[in-house]
């Protein structure tokens, strides 16, 4: 556990994300929850020792922010509406009750027992959402929730004013690879540049240490590299798969190495980067092409 700020900390070490929360003096406001069962449920029942937990708020759609909503049933969950929408499909994307089984029997067997547990419902989704922004008073904090859509169409960044902290969720990723499998890059780089202009000193990404604001020029670096390593191909008319078939250079877009035990995706990862890049340079390009004539 990582102290960000006066009354706020960050779990860095968990399978997942990182999990964090805010002590205000009327209990706690979360931000993500811990992706493990046995982490949520411990991390649950510490907090709620000393202080009620008053808001769970969701930074995007992705498993390893999500599945561990269900095991804070009682906690109101905060999300932009279109987190709320997709919800459930991400959960499910992130497998069954009987995947989750499986996959927990080899990589988390204390986790085992909690899956499909009676006291947790199977999806715990936002109740509370919000189109642009959100102010939450809890306490004597302001919670300042905004849609910065880059990472994923709902991502969302919460901004701490009384304890100079911002946490992005993956619009930043400090010093471990940069998913782009699904991301608006443009849309993106414009996050960054609104996440720096806020007053905060410390920013708390979705993965990797806490960090500064110098970091945000680096992972904009990182994602301007790859739009520009797909945009020369698809301006030679070459498509996905024929530039997947030569090893790609993955460490000249991005030098970090892939992030907390996700080794099994980093293959996979650069093809849906690639993928995802190419379709949406293309269809822009088209749009640019449809616009003159
Ligand atoms: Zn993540």
């Amino acid at each position: 556990m990582r102290r960000i700020g006066p009354n706020s900390f960050t779990e860095i070490y968990f399978a997942g994300c990182n999990p964090s929360f805010v002590e205000t003096s009327d209990g706690y406001v979360m931000i993500d929850s811990p992706q493990q069962p046995i982490d949520a449920v411990r991390w649950r029942e510490q907090l709620e020792e000393k202080a009620p937990i008053r808001y769970l708020i969701n930074t995007e759609p992705h498993g390893d922010h999500i599945s561990g909503n269900a095991y804070f049933p009682k906690v109101t969950v905060v999300g932009q509406v279109k987190l709320q929408e997709c919800f459930d499909r991400y959960l499910n994307a992130f497998g069954s009750l009987d995947d989750k089984r499986e996959r927990y029997k080899q990589m988390d067997p204390d986790s085992v027992w909690l899956v499909g547990h009676p006291d947790y419902p199977a999806s715990n989704p936002p109740t509370l959402t919000f189109t642009d922004t959100l102010t939450l008073n809890v306490g004597n904090h302001t919670f300042n929730i905004l849609h910065h859509p880059g990472h994923t169409a709902p991502q969302t960044s919460v901004y701490v004013p009384e304890e100079g902290v911002v946490f992005t969720g993956d619009n930043v990723f400090h010093k471990c690879r940069s998913w782009l499998q699904e991301c608006d890059p443009w849309e993106w780089l414009a996050a960054l540049d609104q996440i720096a202009a806020l007053d905060a000193e410390t920013i708390v990404p979705g993965h990797g240490e806490p960090c500064g604001k110098a970091y945000l020029k680096e992972q904009a670096q990182i994602v301007e590299n790859w739009v520009g390593f797909v945009e020369r191909y698809v301006e030679r008319g070459i498509g996905p798969e024929e530039i997947l078939k030569e090893p790609v250079p993955v460490t000249r877009q991005d030098p970090y190495p892939i992030g907390q035990r996700l080794f099994m995706h980093d293959e996979r990862l650069t093809g849906m980067i690639v993928n995802n890049l190419h379709t949406r340079i293309l269809a822009k390009k088209q749009d640019a092409g449809a616009g003159q004539a």
